[in-house]
């Protein structure tokens, strides 16, 4: 059975697909830091027919599939598993069309972020979707974890920046649904289905991306106010002034802050003297000028209220790059800080200081040598943690540190993933914050779209 599969693999994808040693090494995983797994073959389709095929006969040997995009995901979803297929979109790689008129851009699964947002940019418009990974994630990878990122607070998550999608359904169905028109009420809106489902329902082999005015002029602030109350009054400040000209509301607790720049010599602090937390806000408007006084004027008077103590608006944009470096340094903590376990969760926002507070409280009582590192997306209510306890070496106390996060998430009514997805490492905890019934209705959609659970199975649900 496993001979013919293969031979018939072999037979439709020829050189496309790869067995053994020639799977290149980066495929065995993604950065979620999992064990590594070789998969049985490694198919790079270069279109949607090989998908497809791929898929026709992974369905009918009931070989399991495991889609593959930059491999950027936190979650352990795109990590091949044992006696599946890993199937990679990187050579799908290509923008098929800019439409100037409807602001779109249809392009292939596999293209990388930053090359998307270039393109636009190139072309006079704006893609509101941006990440820290944008130069190693794919379109394909970003629609299916459904991705947040920076500027979430204007232009919301993936799934509001996509207008059609072209997917391959598990028996290897082609579903071209390449819609272009912002109003398209006719029927279900089924691009929803895919995005966000993490390679569970099916394979997204391209997709019509909604495009933005590009902002003549960016401008950015980076604050240290006194505490975490004072942080919210400048972010009802900024959010009621600014309107849709707030396109990033970024935050870093001194754990995080004093730990990044204590350890990379690179970068630079931007005060002398310590705050009780950290923000950088960026503006976006038609004008470099009206812009830069919009933020002044709101600086200036969370100033006087006490919001904030202290802030600096870069005058170069060498400035402007050394001050998001550091929240841009968490690519690195990785490698400074050995295993970790980390969290993206999402709660209310004005419960985030308290949370925060308590739990590095409560992993410093019960490790005391923990490194406990906060920051994220607080405009949208995201938090991000990391946690290494070093006397524990490479067997990382994951589980009680995960139980002790969730517990406090779930008390404060948050989510246990805001965006890095479910995947196989939050499975086990996504009943915390989905209902029975929202679970039953999830495992009924997968097994009428994928009746064979081949697509990542073992995924995100039970099976
Ligand atoms: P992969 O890791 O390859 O795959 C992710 C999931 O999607 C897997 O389940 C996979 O099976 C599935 N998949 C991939 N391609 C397809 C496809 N074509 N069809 C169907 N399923 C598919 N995430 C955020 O949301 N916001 C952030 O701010 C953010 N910052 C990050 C910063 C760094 C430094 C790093 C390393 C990661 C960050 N991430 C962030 C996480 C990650 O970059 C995102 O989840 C990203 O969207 C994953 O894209 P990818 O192409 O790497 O997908």
């Amino acid at each position: 059975m496993r001979e013919d599969f293969l031979q018939s693999l072999q037979h439709e994808l020829g050189s496309d697909v790869f067995f053994g040693a020639d799977i290149p090494a980066r495929f065995h995983n993604d950065w979620a830091g999992l064990e590594p797994v070789v998969p049985l073959a490694l198919v790079r389709a270069r279109s949607t027919e090989q998908v497809s095929a791929t898929l026709r006969l992974c369905d009918r040997f009931r070989v399991p599939v495991v889609p593959q995009g930059g491999l950027t995901g936190l979650a352990g979803g795109a990590r091949p598993i044992e006696n599946g297929i890993a199937l990679s979109l990187d050579r799908m790689n290509g923008i098929d069309e800019i439409d100037p008129v409807m602001a779109t851009m249809t392009v292939q699964a596999g293209t990388p972020l930053s090359v998307i947002q270039a393109a636009a940019e190139e072309a006079g418009l704006f893609f509101g979707l941006d990440l820290g990974a944008r130069d190693s994630c794919v379109i394909g990878g970003n629609l299916s974890t459904n991705a947040g990122g920076n500027r979430v607070i204007r232009f919301g998550m993936a799934r509001e920046q996509v207008l059609g999608l072209e997917v391959v359904l598990p028996d290897g169905t082609i579903v071209r649904s390449l819609n272009k028109m912002l109003k398209n009420n006719a029927g279900y809106d089924l691009k929803q289905l895919f995005i966000g489902s993490e390679g569970t329902l099916g394979v997204i082999t391209r997709a019509v991306l909604r495009l933005q005015a590009k902002p003549a002029a960016l401008a950015t602030a980076f604050c240290g106010c006194p505490d975490f109350p004072a942080m919210l009054e400048l972010l009802k400040s900024a959010r009621l002034r600014m309107g849709s000209a707030l396109m990033s509301f970024e935050v870093m607790w001194p754990s995080f802050y004093d730990f990044m720049t204590g350890n990379l010599p690179d970068l630079r602090r931007a005060f002398s003297e310590p705050h009780g937390i950290y923000v950088l806000i960026e503006a976006s408007g038609r004008h470099a000028d009206e812009n830069r006084a919009m933020l002044e004027q709101i600086l200036s008077d969370t100033l006087e209220e006490g919001w904030v103590s202290n802030a600096i608006l870069p005058s170069s944009e060498r400035e402007t790059r050394d001050l998001w470096a550091v929240r841009e340094s968490v690519s690195e903590y990785g490698r400074l800080m050995g295993p970790q376990t980390a969290f993206d969760v999402g709660l209310p926002t004005s419960a985030a200081g308290q949370v925060v507070s308590e739990i590095e409280a409560a992993i410093k009582s019960r490790w005391p040598d923990a490194i406990a590192l906060s920051y994220g997306h607080i405009g949208d209510s995201n938090l991000h943690l990391v946690c290494n306890i070093p006397s524990a070496g490479e067997t990382q106390p994951h589980k009680e540190i995960t139980e002790l996060v969730f517990d406090a998430i779930r008390q404060a009514g948050g989510t246990i993933s805001a965006e890095h997805g479910i995947g196989l490492q939050k499975k086990p905890y996504l009943k915390l914050s989905r209902t029975p019934e929202e679970l039953a209705l999830m495992e009924r959609i997968k097994r009428a779209i994928d009746p064979n659970n081949i697509l990542n199975t073992g995924k995100v649900l039970s099976n």
